[in-house]
């Protein structure tokens, strides 16, 4: 048996990749310093793969995305960019001023760039495969290359469409009709013959093609075209193993009779891919690539069991190897750093670097080795050991009913109870929670947690910015007030940060996009809030001024979705739990008088599931958790706020939400969103629809804001019509925030006069 493993993070121990890129965007170190700091990364890469596995991948350092490196593999560059100039324009295509379109990898937090097909002219352009692979050889490492495949490539892109003489001059969709489809398809694969043939005269010897869009929903006339791509393919001499992850594959007797050497299959996600096994065997012919590792979360894996499931599926496959389910760039390098978790946490995980050490302890074990198996019975006494149980939450959780999950009154009865409270006029004005986070504010929260300033310090300094906001706030003219979020280093390892039951690492970065790095919080426990989490901060500002201030929370979607969780309970029940901890704060904000309290759920639309079939189950409890935690008196109102992604297929689901007012992002998705409402009947609830892009600093005019709200004037009665940014301002700068948001505020005003004249209708 073979282990193998892919996708370990780019990011280094410390961060290397990021400190690279950024200090070459910044001028500080020059091109060659840029590819030598590269190189390294890779041999420090390679000589990982190999203490621990049989076969060392290559073509996976990325200087910013492999999506983007696939498009150039086939010389997909739009027109706009011009002649390829090396990294300039590589950089130009990843982050210039007409950057590709950035969206969710699958289910996944990673964000890739999306290739745009402007020609079916695709052409063997820059072989990043060849290189790395004869780079590392010349060191010494005989690798594998890990390729995305033909058909992800062209799943995962869009065409795009030049328009004479309109604005804007050119549109990018979904590659969705079948003929073009088959016809780009017959254009690509004998470009990836081509890179086939040159790894192949390198010596090369077997090549591992990524193709984790077989597990979306895919059609018969699709898997036509992979399997006529795969017996192209292999037609060039090199062994093929094809790895799909994510999820199970959507179709297993298609998938284990394409005609390839080996399939690689993620085994953690759901139980499908074991089942169909188990069930319809496995060609004698074929190698099984059993990805058992986890590489989505950081928990150590009960060895015991993966060494019975292997010995299972070596009596049904004639040939076995081991592996990690899907990438393990979705967890950080390592857990060793980590000194301050909870008692008893740090043996329970185990992240990127573990896991490889994993994938060996289990081979070794197959084979044999008594010191392995010593291993794995360590982790199968750990990992079967209760850990951060809560009694009291679970039996909170259990003896939930009906209506805990439902408002005490409909909402056209309570909108009444709550417009005679606020009293607010015609098209309200708010913002969608933080302000800019200044260098002084992160400054100063960084001094509080590292212990440089006492928290007596910290906290007057939080209440100097909250008091200035509300001043700001006042001056320009808003009708809804926010505290400004200026306590917050993120919306949810805030959160993490306060309740029991999820952990915070110092170390734990991984990759969002580019060099952009984030902390997921580990939800290892039954979740509680030990204490009142935003009051201070929310009621301290409410005393400062007449106008009402939101409450500001994070949903429990959100918080689950962004964070890393453990899989002894089902999601449900996570989310449950995290709903009533945030349920409690909602009470107490009420109590303490709070009228408005927005829960955000940002993250609402990332968590659906890959395939239609399991849409029902996640939206059930997705919004469940959010009434959940929403069931306020009467007299509140509720808002919720989401944002980048597409509803458009989801809006029934987020009507059941219940809230009483959404502000929802639409600068970016253009007019979308608004035909998603025309299409909806009975839509009755308010709505801000985000009049201005907070990512561009550009300072947006009235007339272009009016526009997004005459659009929606079209569809929606006026009367529910909310006059918002698209977002929070923190990325922002105070010079741009101040004239936007005089300009939005203006704006409304003439709105509301000139309509308050006119009846509805
Ligand atoms: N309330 C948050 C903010 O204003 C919402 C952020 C988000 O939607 N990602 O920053
Ligand atoms: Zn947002």
């Amino acid at each position: 048996m073979k282990a193998l493993a892919f996708g370990f993070p780019k990011l280094g121990e410390k961060r290397e990749f990021k400190r690279l890129l950024e200090n070459f965007w910044r001028g500080k170190i020059s091109e060659e310093e840029l590819h030598a700091g590269m190189r390294d990364l890779a041999l420090w890469r390679a000589e990982l793969y190999r203490k621990n596995v049989d076969l060392i991948p290559s073509n996976e350092l990325s200087y910013y995305d492999f999506m983007l490196d696939t498009a150039l593999m086939v010389g997909a560059i739009p027109q706009r960019f011009g002649e390829y100039k090396g990294i300039e324009t590589y950089f130009e295509m990843a982050r210039g001023k007409s950057a590709l379109e950035m969206t969710k990898w699958f289910n996944t937090n990673y964000h890739y760039l999306v290739p745009e097909i402007e020609s079916d002219e695709f052409c063997l352009f820059i072989n990043k495969p060849l290189e790395d692979y004869n780079f590392l050889k010349s060191k010494g490492y005989d690798t594998v290359p890990q390729i995305i495949g033909p058909y992800t490539f062209l799943r995962m892109s869009k065409a795009l469409r030049r328009k004479e003489g309109e604005l804007p001059i050119y549109e990018i969709e979904k590659i969705e009709s079948k003929d073009q489809f088959e016809r780009l398809m017959s254009k690509l694969v004998p470009v990836y013959r081509d890179l086939l043939k040159s790894l192949k005269g390198a010596g090369c010897r077997r090549v591992h093609i990524e193709e984790p869009a077989l597990v979306l929903d895919t059609e018969g006339w699709q898997w036509d075209l992979v399997e006529g791509a795969y017996r192209e393919l292999s037609e060039e001499g090199l062994e093929i193993a094809i790895f799909t992850y994510y999820d199970s594959v959507s179709d297993y007797e298609r998938y284990v009779s394409l005609p390839v050497k080996a399939l690689h299959f993620d085994m953690t996600s759901n139980e499908e891919n074991l089942r169909n096994i188990r069930e319809r065997g496995f060609p004698k012919d074929k190698e099984l690539i059993a990805g058992v590792i986890n590489g989505r979360q950081p928990w150590r894996a009960n060895l015991k069991e993966k060494l019975t499931l292997l010995g299972e599926l070596s009596k049904i496959a004639s040939e076995l190897s081991v592996s990690n389910s899907c990438p393990l760039y979705h967890l950080p390098v390592t857990v060793e750093p980590e000194e301050e978790l909870p008692e008893g946490l740090k043996e329970r995980l185990a992240f990127a670097k573990e896991k490889l050490a994993e994938l060996r302890t289990l081979k070794l074990a197959y084979e044999g080795s008594q010191e392995a198996m010593k291993e794995v019975e360590e982790s199968q006494r750990v990992m079967e050991l209760s850990f951060g149980e809560n009694p009291q939450v679970r039996k909170r959780v259990a003896s939930l009913t009906d209506e805990d999950f439902r408002r005490d009154m409909p909402y056209q009865e309570r909108s009444k109870i709550q417009r005679d409270i606020l009293k607010l006029p015609l098209f309200p004005t708010t913002t969608i929670g933080s302000y800019p986070q200044t260098e002084e504010v992160r400054k100063t929260r960084t001094a509080y947690r590292t212990g440089k300033i006492s928290e007596e310090e910290y906290k007057a300094f939080i209440r100097k910015q909250i008091e200035h906001v509300i001043a700001f706030q006042e001056n320009v003219g808003l009708d809804v007030l926010v505290h400004g979020e200026f306590e917050r280093t993120d919306m949810v390892e805030f959160f993490a940060f306060k309740m029991e039951g999820i952990a915070t690492t110092k170390h734990g970065w991984v990759l969002s996009y580019g060099s952009r790095v984030y902390r997921p919080p580990i939800i290892y426990g039954d979740v509680s809030r030990p204490k009142p989490m935003t009051l201070e901060e929310i009621t301290y500002a409410q005393s400062l001024t007449e106008k009402p201030v939101k409450g500001m929370l994070t949903g429990p979607v959100t918080i689950l979705n962004w964070s890393y969780y453990r899989e002894d309970i089902p999601k449900r029940e996570i989310a449950y739990q995290i709903a009533l901890a945030l349920l409690d704060e909602v009470k107490d904000l009420e109590e303490a008088g709070i009228k408005v309290i927005q829960i955000d759920e940002p993250a609402f639309r990332e968590g659906v599931p890959l395939k239609r079939k399991d849409w029902e189950d996640y939206f059930d409890w997705a919004v469940k958790a959010f009434r959940l935690c929403s069931r306020a008196k009467p007299e509140t109102q509720i808002h919720t706020h989401m944002c980048y992604s597409e509803f458009n297929e989801i809006i029934e689901y987020i009507y059941q939400m219940d809230f009483d007012v959404i502000s929802i992002e639409a600068s970016r998705s253009k007019g979308e969103i608004i035909s998603a409402f025309e299409r909806f009947k009975g839509w009755d609830r308010q709505i801000g629809i985000g009049v201005y892009d907070i990512h561009s600093p550009a300072i947006p005019t009235k007339e272009e804001m009016r526009v997004v709200m005459e659009r929606a004037m079209k569809v929606l009665p006026k009367e529910l019509l909310w006059v918002n940014p698209d977002c929070g301002l923190k990325t922002r700068r105070w010079e741009e925030v101040e004239p936007a948001l005089k300009n939005m505020v203006e704006m409304a005003k003439e709105l509301r006069e000139e309509f308050s004249k006119v009846p509805s209708g």
